[in-house]
């Protein structure tokens, strides 16, 4: 059996600064599980089926990568797929701290699973799905941030609300 990891997010949407963490760990990892996990802290926009549709379809160019939803702990998921590997990525010093956290819990849980860091491509560094949101709800141009089809999912969502 090759080297499993996954990626674990809100996903909510997907974009050009997750597709290029998920890429950089296909290339590194034999099989790469992108799951959406709901966050129960957060209130999503999408739809798991529609953050899953979206994924599936900017990934869909990579062998490696697979897509996935669970409802449990990170760790639950990782043993369930035979993944050795959390992949997270990281922008600045103000996503170290909640990182940090996660990261030591879930060795509690489980300390046979490792998590690795992926710095973000400079270009990604200010991008998260929440700016994302932010600036298509007010119609600012976000073709730079996000795939095409991401783009137009947000423009249906803003036009329909
Ligand atoms: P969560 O709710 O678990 O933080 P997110 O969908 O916000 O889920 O993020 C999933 C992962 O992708 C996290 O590790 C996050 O740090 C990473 N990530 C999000 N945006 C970027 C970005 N622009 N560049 C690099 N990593 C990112």
């Amino acid at each position: 059996m090759g080297k499993i990891s996954i990626c674990p997010g809100s996903f909510d949407p997907i974009t050009l600064g997750h597709l290029d963490i998920i890429q950089r760990a296909a290339r590194v990892f034999d099989e790469v599980n992108v799951v959406v996990l709901n966050n129960s802290s957060k209130k999503s926009l999408f739809t798991v089926d529609e953050r899953l549709g979206l994924i599936r379809e900017v990934t869909k160019h990579i062998p490696n990568v697979k897509v996935d939803y669970f409802q449990g702990l990170t760790v639950d998921y990782a043993k369930s797929v035979h993944a050795s590997a959390i992949i997270r990525g990281l922008r600045a010093v103000s996503d170290f701290e909640y990182e940090m956290q996660i990261t030591s819990m879930n060795r509690v849980l489980d300390e046979q699973i490792e998590t690795f860091f992926i710095m973000t491509n400079n270009q990604y560094s200010f991008l998260s799905s929440s700016i994302v949101k932010e600036v298509a709800k007010y119609g600012g141009n976000i073709t730079e941030l996000v795939p095409a089809v991401v783009a137009q999912s947000l423009r249906e969502k803003f036009a329909n609300q």
